[in-house]
């Protein structure tokens, strides 16, 4: 379903309303944790003020550590929907669990789901059946084949309308927190009709990579960017060190700007 052998056309894929798919680069912004309501505000603002056609930002979150912050839930998605309200950007967040799949698709115009729950079968159901579109990461350790596969258990439930995310694989190398593959870029729409966006936010995790990565992603043809923004990143409750401030986004904003040439 999701092969382009037998849809040859890309895909695009709309978000409440907002279109992601071949000759745009739509960036989507946003923390990456909701914390506080006025901190999700501040950065929905950054981000639309940058170009962001999309907010991001997680109320439930897969940390590595079960001490880290977990996300605010269910809260979360009420602040995510009153700051949609005041800034008129849809919503894209991460669903962890099958069972939450209802509650969030309540409240998302977009679901995600991540690099750790990139192969739950049962989650890729039950988000393929609740008609919302899906933003799936690839598999920090998956193939692109594996990641392909992902998103068929998605279409097989009918959705077709599934956006993905390359956001860096786990190699040898220790200096970036992953690998950003820019190859899967071209090879994942070579082989697939979806969208593919990268996320240069989680796949360094560093501030000072997100740019360069961002140029690159352009570069190779992605359909998006999905990057994370923070009023104050020190004092942020979860991957602070990625997140851009407002110097940054400037120049995010510039780059944003120059992209019709590149296109
Ligand atoms: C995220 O985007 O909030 C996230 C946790 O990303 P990933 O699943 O790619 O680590």
């Amino acid at each position: 379903l999701v092969s382009r052998d037998n849809h040859p056309e890309r895909s695009t894929v709309r978000v409440g309303g907002v279109p992601i798919g071949p000759g745009l680069v739509t960036l989507i912004a946003g923390p990456c944790a909701v914390e506080t309501p006025q901190q999700t505000l501040d950065a929905a603002l950054m981000a639309k003020a940058a170009g962001a056609t999309l907010l991001r930002g997680g109320a439930y979150k897969p940390r590595t550590s079960p001490y880290a912050f977990q996300g605010l839930g269910e809260a979360g998605l009420r602040i995510l929907a009153d700051v949609r309200e005041e800034t008129g950007l849809p919503i894209v967040t991460e669903v962890v669990d099958a069972h939450d799949v209802e509650l969030v698709a309540s409240y998302a115009d977009m679901l995600q789901v991540g690099t750790r729950n990139a192969q739950n079968f049962a989650l890729l159901q039950a988000v393929g059946g609740i008609g919302k579109p899906v933003m799936l990461k690839r598999g920090m350790n998956a193939t692109i084949e594996e990641w392909l596969m992902a998103a068929e258990y998605i279409a097989q439930r009918g959705n077709l309308d599934i956006v993905l995310c390359e956001r860096g694989i786990r190699t040898f190398e220790t200096a970036t927190r992953n690998t950003l593959d820019v190859s899967a870029v071209p090879m994942a729409q070579r082989l697939s009709h979806l969208p593919v966006i990268i996320d240069p936010s989680h796949s360094g995790g560093r501030r000072d990579l997100v740019l360069p990565l961002t140029r690159a992603a352009i570069a190779v043809g992605a359909d998006g960017v999905i990057i994370d923004v923070h009023p104050q990143p020190e004092l942020a409750l979860c991957d602070g060190p990625q997140a851009l401030v407002q110097g940054d986004l400037d120049e995010l904003s510039e780059v944003m700007r120059r992209l019709p040439p590149l296109l």
